[in-house]
């Protein structure tokens, strides 16, 4: 009888343009589906991406008719003990291009002896690494990035499906555990159909505006596909695919900013400590605020209370919802590192304890492109002005007004600089943004032009 594999499912939740599946099931048809709840990911994810995951794993168990074997321990010991006990030929993978992960499946390799990990595909169109400028170093510069990563191209989905394999019945699994229950219910429905459904309402209506709604957070004007990405309940190859015919300015956008995704994975592929630190290392000279006056503007930040309306409102929305419109994280993060002298990692630590679609790759270098310190970055120089932010992308006032409840007296576009003062209940601004540039501009000149 031939031996089952096994696919270990990790940020591919889907059944769907899943190659890795189409490897497991090359030899044989038997596949044994796996999850393994790893306390190194779970413990530093927020409750609303977890209570994501959990429901994505569930409505996984119901695509494969309740065989997903979900067990909870170190990776390294607990996925050869399943392969042990299934006598597996082979354990498949999508494969996983972050510092953690590379470490990970190293280890995992290694502990699996004789029987090979295998590794087929990514949750990136084209697989970190593999783009490179002809002398073999990686690109640094967003665009050309993306004409090489454009010329590369992509496979077509892979033609998987629930029915591609024939599913192993874990039953008792003495390790098999249920998937948690978590209290906070995820703000958004969950899974493979989920991220179909949401993807077709996008492709069918907003993406025909995508390059002008994308930058007003109060409009449902971007796919909202983030979470989904990242957990791989769909791949941006289809999407992709789907957008093959179409090259209108919203479609050459939309794939655009796909593109920025797989450019973050590179970046830090080839640069993994960049989680932790500067890409550009001149910046490890800026100096930056500390002590309790600098923790309590951290914490005002956090909560949303900066009196910088439009900055309050993407802070709220985040503990809210767990999600935050692009445009206002761009604010709120330029606000942290410009206007309060705070570091960029101090805010994505925040960003990634609460993001529904917190992954590390786009979340630490789109902060450090903020903060000047990245790749391809935004120049310091250019610091934005939180009220002239708000009534150019906010113009009706409509987004500070659903966050900001003690806002919802004033009208229209007033609400951001509220020139009749902050209304009761509504806190002054914490900082004056005109001087605060200038002590950031003072700063950046220092560190351009050491004495
Ligand atoms: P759409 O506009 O519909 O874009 C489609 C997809 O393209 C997104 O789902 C995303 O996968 C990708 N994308 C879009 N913009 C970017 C970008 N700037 N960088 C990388 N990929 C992009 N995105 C995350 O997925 N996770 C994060 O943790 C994250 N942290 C961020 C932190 C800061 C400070 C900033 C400025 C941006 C961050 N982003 C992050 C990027 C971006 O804000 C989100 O991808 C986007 O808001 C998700 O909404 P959407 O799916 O509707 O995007």
């Amino acid at each position: 009888m031939a031996r089952p594999s096994i696919i270990w499912f990790r940020r591919d939740l889907r059944l769907n343009d899943l190659p890795a599946l189409l490897s497991a099931t090359e030899d044989t048809d038997e596949v044994v589906a796996l999850f393994v709840l790893d306390d190194a990911l779970l413990r530093p994810s927020g409750t609303r991406r977890r209570a994501f995951l959990m429901g994505c794993l569930r409505t996984l168990d119901r695509d494969l008719a309740g065989r997903l074997l979900v067990v909870h321990g170190d990776p390294v010991t607990v996925v050869p003990a399943v392969a042990r006990e299934f006598d597996a030929s082979a354990v498949h993978i999508s494969s996983d291009h972050g510092p953690y992960g590379t470490r990970r499946d190293r280890a995992v390799s290694e502990a699996l002896g004789d029987v090979p990990l295998v590794a087929t595909g990514s949750p990136y169109a084209v697989t970190p690494g593999r783009v490179t400028k002809s002398d073999g170093t990686p690109y640094k510069v967003f665009s050309a990035f993306r004409r090489a990563w454009n010329d590369h191209g992509w496979h077509t989905p892979a033609a998987t499906d629930s029915g591609t394999a024939d599913w192993v019945d874990p039953g008792n699994f003495s390790s098999r555990v249920p998937i948690p229950d978590e209290q906070n219910e995820s703000p958004l429905p969950t899974g493979e159909l989920a991220a179909t459904t949401r993807w077709r309402k996008f492709l069918d209506g907003a993406l025909a505006r995508y390059a002008t709604d994308r930058d007003r957070p109060a409009l449902d004007g971007t796919s909202g596909l983030s979470p989904y990405l990242k957990f791989g309940c769909i791949h941006p190859r289809t999407l992709l695919h789907d957008l093959r015919n179409r090259s209108g300015e919203d479609a050459v956008t939309f794939r655009s900013e796909l593109a920025w995704r797989d450019f973050y994975a590179d970046v830090l592929y080839h640069r993994p400590e960049t989680a932790r630190t500067n890409y550009n290392r001149d910046f490890d000279a800026l100096a930056y605020d500390s002590g309790p006056d600098a923790d309590a503007l951290f914490a005002a930040w956090c909560e949303g209370r900066t009196g910088f309306p439009i900055v309050d409102a993407g802070m709220r929305q985040l503990l809210a919802e767990g999600a935050m419109h692009n445009r206002v994280r761009m604010i709120v993060a330029s606000f942290l590192t410009k206007d309060l002298h705070l570091p960029w990692w101090r805010g994505a630590r925040h960003f990634m304890r609460h993001l529904v679609d917190g992954d590390l790759a786009s979340n630490q270098h789109n902060w450090q492109w903020t903060a000047g310190s990245g790749t391809d970055a935004a120049p310091y120089f250019r610091v934005f002005n939180p009220t002239r932010q708000g009534e150019k992308f906010d113009p009706t006032g409509e987004y500070v007004r659903r966050w900001v409840p003690e806002l919802r007296s004033v009208d229209g576009v007033r609400v951001h600089s509220l020139p009749d003062g902050p209304p009761d209940g509504y806190p002054e601004p914490v900082v004056d943004h005109a001087h605060e540039r200038r002590v950031a501009l003072g700063r950046y000149e220092r560190i351009r032009s050491p004495r």
